[in-house]
Parts: structure tokens; sequence; C-alpha cells
């Protein structure tokens, strides 16, 4: 009986992590407007980077003000203020990623509210320790799944195991 009632949670366990992996992740720039050129393109693993070592995203600049978007769908685990990422979002998206926006001036969207790609999460700003600095969007992608194979020698390079590089998925849409 117990055999069957851990093999049943195992299977249940299975089928919802597949599921994640089944819906399309689609991924869009999430600053409206922006392209190539709003961006450093060697901008992900930047070291030094200030307290975080290495810099574990990308920041796209944009007018103070302008919209961002989800750049997948998901749902919101966490919208609200933080001490270095000011104004923020996460938001677990499909394939068990946890997409991160920070710095925004306005937060547009709640804690565990669903999201559509391009439903509007805020704005960008200088929230955070991005004060006093051009206003820009701090994005980041985190694997929940460790995908060990990316581990490198660089500084911090385990941590490629957890943090995709966001201007590979913008690319691949170019
Ligand atoms: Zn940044």
């Amino acid at each position: 009986m117990k055999l069957i009632k851990g093999k049943k949670i195992f299977v249940g366990t299975l089928v919802i992590l597949i599921l994640g992996f089944l819906i399309p992740e689609n991924l869009k720039m999430p600053v409206e407007g922006a392209s190539k050129s709003d961006y450093n393109t060697n901008s992900f693993w930047f070291y030094p980077w200030g307290q975080s070592g290495t810099h574990k995203g990308v920041d796209v600049f944009a007018r103070k003000g302008t919209t961002i978007n989800a750049s997948t769908p998901g749902v919101v685990l966490y919208a609200g203020n933080i001490r270095v990422g000011g104004n923020v979002a996460i938001v677990l998206g499909p394939k068990w990623r946890l997409h991160y926006y920070a710095h925004m001036d306005e937060v547009k969207t709640a804690s565990f509210s669903l999201v559509g790609s391009e439903t509007i999460l805020g704005t960008v700003g200088t929230s955070g320790n991005a004060k006093g600095k051009p206003p820009h969007l701090h994005y980041s992608i985190l694997t929940l799944i460790p995908y060990v194979w990316r581990i490198d020698s660089d500084e911090q390079g385990w941590k490629k195991m957890f943090y995709l590089n966001p201007i590979k998925y913008f690319e691949m849409r170019n």
C-alpha cells in the first residue's frame, strides 16, 4: 500500500515536471521597443561587478517609464520591493525557469498573478542599487533544474548551472 502511494507521488511529480517543459517558452524582449543597441552583448557574467562579483543577467537601457512586459507566460511568485533589486518581479515561467525583473520604477503586477507573455509587469526605472545610474531593466533567467554541464572555470562559474544568458534567448528570436 505504502509502495503504491509512493509510486503515485513519484508519477505525479514526474507528470508536473514534464508539463512544465511542454508549455512553450517563446521568450520575448521584455522592454518595449528595445533592440540589440539597448544592451551590451557582453553584459552577462561581466566581471568584476560590484557586490555580486559577476553580472548574472543583462541590463536593458531605456527611458524611465518605458513599459516592461513579461518575457514569457507564468505566475508571479513575488512582486514588491527589495534592497538591491529595488522594485522587482519574479515570475516562474515554462521549463521551471525564474525570470527576475529589477530596478523598476513602478510595479504593475502583484504576487501570485498569472501573466501571459506581454502582460505589463512594470516600468523601467532606477530603484534599488541602480539609483543614480541610467534607467535600465536588470533581467535574469534562473533555472530551478541545475544544468551542471554549463559549469565552467569563469569567476563563480559553478553558478552558471542556474543562471542562463538572456542575450542568447533574445538573439534566438532575431
Ligand atoms: Zn544588471
